[in-house]
């Protein structure tokens, strides 16, 4: 029997790159509501991860259930995983939430056209309801006096927050985020943080690669620290953080005070 509780599971997920294996056999599980932090140095795989999800990367093994429903996957003549039925992938695909490091709004539209687009034109909503919803939005992320200007008009940490309003904007069940302060001045981050921590707060399933160790300490319910393509160590943050068994871990953790 699957856990019914289960926002998001991965099981024994492998990538190649050629002969190069970036993922190798990686399985994790997110209970609804659970923070997973995942953290590692560069190259680790960290972003493979996230994007073999939603297929953005398709993985040559494993399997992938979102909210209690297995993506069915069958293997293409390169060896790798694609959707057996593309309106399970769409349909699977709506209840994830991805932020990445370059916020990647619309430049041409104004904040609230760039937050209501998708919901208008992809989930069918009402313009009014979609408009409502997307003023709430820019509130609880602190810029409803910005609705009307656009995007290069906005500090990174400013854009990076619409982003993440245009993501909630589609309702999702599981937000990933890759590294979503990396791309900001330091004095930055913390805004983008604080709405995120909000977000852990209200009880949202979260997977975040981040190098911020101490947000990451603070808001995870787990962690997971990835070393070349498998998991070297996973636990609560005390364990990971202050306490942990590896000794890769324990180097990572000192030269990332
Ligand atoms: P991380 O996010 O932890 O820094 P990545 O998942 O980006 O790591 O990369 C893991 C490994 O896979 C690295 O060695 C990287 O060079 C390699 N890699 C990532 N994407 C590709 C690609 N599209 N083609 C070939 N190699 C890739
Ligand atoms: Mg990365």
């Amino acid at each position: 029997m699957k856990n019914s509780n289960a926002a998001l599971e991965l099981i024994n997920i492998h990538k190649c790159y050629g002969n190069l294996e970036v993922l190798k056999g990686v399985s994790l599980t997110a209970q609804k509501g659970d923070v997973i932090s995942i953290l590692g140095s560069s190259g680790s795989g960290k972003s493979t991860l996230l994007r073999c999800i939603n297929l953005l990367e398709r993985p040559n093994q494993g399997e992938i259930i979102i909210g209690n429903e297995q993506l069915a996957l069958i293997p293409d003549k390169n060896g790798e995983l694609k959707a057996q039925d593309k309106r399970q992938l769409e349909r699977l695909r709506s209840r994830l939430g991805f932020v990445f490091q370059q916020f990647n709004l619309w430049p041409h539209m104004t904040i609230l056209q760039n937050l209501i687009e998708a919901p208008v034109h992809v989930l069918k909503v009402p313009r009014d309801v979609a408009v409502a919803r997307a003023q709430e939005l820019l509130r609880k992320v602190g810029l409803a006096d910005k609705q009307d200007a656009y995007p290069g008009h906005l500090s990174g940490g400013q854009q990076q927050r619409v982003a993440i309003a245009r993501t909630l904007a589609m309702d999702p069940q599981v937000l990933l985020f890759d590294e979503p302060t990396s791309a900001l001045d330091p004095e930055l981050v913390n805004e983008v943080l604080a709405v995120m921590r909000e977000l852990a707060e209200e009880g949202r399933t979260m997977l975040i690669v981040t190098h911020e160790m101490r947000f990451a300490r603070e808001v995870s319910s787990s962690v997971v620290f990835l070393h070349q393509g498998q998991i070297e160590e996973t636990g609560s943050p005390e364990k990971v953080f202050d306490n942990p068994e590896s000794q890769r871990v324990r180097d990572f953790m000192a030269s990332h005070q």
